[in-house]
């Protein structure tokens, strides 16, 4: 690995650890020369399926823009980088299972939609009304709807529960 400062050949690495997720290896190297410090990042090359847009043409499927779309849908939303780490690499896995060449847009947009679900119903209205651009207003309202009659794992489990004892009005 070439140092970056000064173009020496040889550095050496000074640490090297394992993501939290395991899938990513970080390495600090050190220049033999300059004794400047870098790091590099190490992660399998896994052969993505290309996307196949609404149009029919096809593009290489680029992880920075499924991130965007997902972070875009959970601005300000309570949800970790953790677990919408762990949502992407779902969606990949997904992806790669099906063991295509390529893959729609769609199923890459239903994907997301459901993983948005699971995370934050306010994300998942939020995607879904850019991403399926519902037709009319019922169609909205009715996911509005089923979403307002199964409550959120995470929103049940904040709910204190000094308040299930309390006496109907
Ligand atoms: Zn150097």
């Amino acid at each position: 690995m070439r140092c970056p400062f000064c173009g020496a050949q040889d550095t050496r690495v000074i640490d090297s650890r394992l993501s939290q997720e395991g899938d990513q290896v970080r390495r600090r190297r050190e220049c033999t020369e300059c004794k400047e410090r870098f790091t590099t990042y190490e992660a399998a090359e896994l052969n993505m399926p290309r996307v196949i847009k609404a149009n029919g043409s096809r593009e290489p499927f680029r992880e920075e823009k499924l991130r965007a779309g997902i972070l875009r849908a959970l601005e300000k939303r309570p949800v970790g980088s953790d677990r919408i780490e762990a949502s992407i690499n779902r969606i990949k896995k997904k992806l790669l299972a099906r063991g295509d060449r390529e893959v729609s847009s769609r199923f890459i947009g239903e994907s997301v939609m459901q993983e948005l679900g699971e995370l934050d119903h306010v994300a998942y209205v939020r995607f879904a009304s850019v991403y399926r651009s519902f037709e009319d207003v019922n169609e909205f309202r009715e996911v509005i709807d089923r979403l307002e009659k199964q409550p959120h794992p995470n929103e049940k489990r904040d709910q204190p529960d000094l308040f299930d004892d309390e006496p109907e009005p």
